[in-house]
């Protein structure tokens, strides 16, 4: 949630700024902002609620100038998306300059004590006591201006005597109007990275702004603060003092958070998924053994075979992926499993037993329920492994071992392919258990076979494209849909029915099929679509007699059925077809139909399909 940017060399920051707020975007924000020391020593701040482009065009109009700069993205917590809420805030009488992500839980009683001292505050936000309490830390030590002598120690004990009072989490980036030749960053619940150039830092809440700047990165931990001038980088942590920091060397290039010649990062996406689970598989299947193998899982066979079982736990489209992976590892493995909201999670208590294994699913990494639920886990006792994405995140640093989705960056908020690699995935955890448990050779080798085949019936799958926006601007008049499926589909419903949500704003909802008859059936008429997912398997028939039910009810039917299906194509109004697959690889090519269907209703209907009002990519706050 938010993003933050830093920027000192001999560039003018405010170049990088503005770029690096445009590649954060996809984490969602309400406001934007940027704060530079100009050359004459003075802070420059314009911000302004709404999107970067209007950032950029204020910019254009009233350009701020210097070589050292902070930049953000806000998505409001304490007080109303406005301009005056917007980051950067000032402390003092202009003498420094805050950026923050996270919330401070003893805000309230900070800024009364910060009012006695006689403080005034122009906002309503959490932030701005960060910003008046270092003022006041400041105010009380007689710093000298030329402080790099001292490698800035006064300087940084200021802001750590202000950090040891908040509560809470925090990113921040901070500048000091008498010190325009360094940066601090400092880091407690809230991602932030620093890039190193030639003469020149970053400073961002994830690697995506540094692509095309530099390739070095290194994670900031929690507890650690940064001292970035142009040419050096100090990492303190709160109680080891000066730790050495590992710098990263990163993979990917601009280009590959570009939209590449579509018309939106999410279609972009949806059309990556051949290739994004072509790579959560390479190197994971071992023919040898006819099983997957995984270089993350920090635990031997041994322990992984008493497992006896497994919580996931998750949000959103992460949650239902956990769902798809109930539905594989029970039904390849014979392994209980049971998926938990992470919010719900994180405050239950659960019964534990010794072989209980956690599996947090995330495509960012910075989920913050599902860290706290993470880590509630890992505090009882369990081994946590992470499912995520995005490389050096939160969860894949704070887990015990995990595997990355290596799906590539996913910028439209409604995830897309971090699902279809998550279910991927899970499925070769699905086949891994088996075979440490009941699964013969053979029937291992036959479950590579699916998987190997699976980015290609993904391919035939995408063909449906042009028949799925016809189908899409038929219904997209209609206020409500209906999204039934049974089984390895039921998750599969779930995630339809939430993408067409996020993206198009209609209601939605996600049902088992046959369920569908205690309650929601009395939504249909001749308005409410039902999107029935009716591939070939095990249930196929008892899916047809729900289908016969709406449509006995006036309700019109979309169904997404394997290729040739005569029977479900007679009886449908409109139908999406599919290639046929084993069942417990279902959802990845069912679901594709459905990621399409809501980009196109989305997009007919005129809304935001990249940026949903009111979500956000990563949610970092509870
Ligand atoms: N709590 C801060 C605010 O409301 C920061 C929110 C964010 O992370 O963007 O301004």
């Amino acid at each position: 949630m938010c993003g933050i940017v830093g920027y000192i060399g001999p560039r003018e920051a405010a170049d990088f700024l503005v770029t690096g707020l445009r590649r954060l975007e996809y984490r969602g924000y309400d406001s934007a902002g940027v704060a530079t020391i100009t050359p004459e020593g003075e802070f420059a701040v314009v911000k302004t609620t709404g999107r970067i482009d209007r950032l950029a065009a204020q910019l254009a109009q009233t350009p701020v100038h210097g070589h050292i700069g902070i930049g953000h993205t806000r998505w409001a917590t304490h007080g109303a998306p406005s301009d005056v809420n917007a980051h950067p805030h000032l402390g003092g009488d202009a003498a420094l300059a805050v950026v923050h992500n996270g919330v401070i839980e003893n805000f309230e009683s900070l800024k009364q004590r910060l009012q006695a001292e006689g403080y005034s505050f122009r906002s309503a936000t959490d932030t701005e006591v960060i910003a008046q309490l270092i003022d006041s830390c400041l105010k009380r030590q007689e710093l000298a201006a030329d402080m790099a002598a001292v490698d800035y120690q006064p300087l940084v004990a200021v802001v750590r005597e202000a950090l040891s009072q908040l509560q809470g989490t925090y990113g921040l980036a901070i500048l000091f109007r008498r010190w325009p030749e360094v940066i601090i960053a400092a880091r407690l619940g809230s991602p932030l990275v620093v890039g190193i150039g030639s003469d020149e830092h970053f400073v961002a809440s994830d690697a995506s702004p540094l692509a095309g700047f530099t390739d070095k990165i290194v994670y900031l931990a929690d507890h650690e603060l940064a001292v970035v001038t142009a040419d050096n980088l100090r990492v303190i942590h709160r109680d080891q003092g000066c730790v050495h920091h590992d710098v990263h060397v990163l993979d990917f290039q601009a280009g590959d958070i570009a939209k590449g010649g579509y018309a939106h990062y999410m279609l972009k996406e949806i059309f990556e998924q051949p290739e994004s689970i072509e790579n959560v598989m390479r190197g994971r299947l071992d023919h040898d053994a006819a099983t997957s193998k995984f270089g993350g899982f920090n635990l031997t066979p041994q322990q992984l075979r008493t497992a006896n079982r497994i919580i996931m736990t998750g949000c959103g489209t992460s949650w239902h992926a956990g769902l798809v992976g109930e539905y594989q590892i029970e039904s390849l493995a014979r392994l209980p499993v049971e998926v938990e909201y992470a919010s719900e999670l994180r405050y239950r208590n659960p019964p534990l037993d010794n072989n209980t294994l956690v599996f947090a699913i995330t495509q960012s990494g910075e989920t913050a329920d599902t860290l706290a639920a993470l880590r509630e886990m890992k505090r009882k006792g369990c081994p946590t492994l992470g499912i995520c994405n995005v490389v050096g995140s939160t969860i894949a640093q704070e887990t015990d071992g995990g595997f990355y989705l290596r799906a590539g960056p996913e910028v439209g908020v409604a995830s897309t392919k971090a699902f279809t690699s998550q279910c991927t995935l899970l499925a070769m955890l699905a086949l891994y258990f088996g075979r440490l448990r009941h699964l013969s050779f053979a029937a291992g080798m036959r479950i590579i076979e699916q998987l190997k085949a699976l980015p290609e019936h993904v391919r035939e799958s995408l063909a449906c494209n042009d028949q799925v926006q016809r189908i899409a601007e038929k219904y997209a008049h209609c206020n409500n849909f209906l999204y039934l499926g049974r089984q390895f589909n039921f998750p599969t419903a779930l995630e339809g029915a939430l993408k067409l949500k996020e993206i198009s704003y209609i209601h939605a909802e996600g049902y088992p099929a046959a369920e569908m008859k205690h309650g929601p059936i009395a939504l249909v008429d001749a308005q409410t679509p039902s999107v029935f997912l009716l591939p070939h398997g095990q249930v196929y028939g008892k899916v047809i007699s729900n289908l016969q039910e709406i449509k006995a009810r006036g309700g019109p039917v979309i169904a997404v059925v394997c290729r040739g299906d005569d029977e479900a194509s007679k009886l449908a109004d409109d139908v999406i077809e599919i290639p046929a697959v084993e069942e417990f690889l279902q959802p990845v090519v069912t679901v594709i139909p459905l990621q399409l269907l809501a980009y196109h209703i989305a997009v007919a209907r005129g809304c935001d399909v990249d940026k949903p009002r009111n979500l956000a990519k990563s949610v970092t706050v509870e």
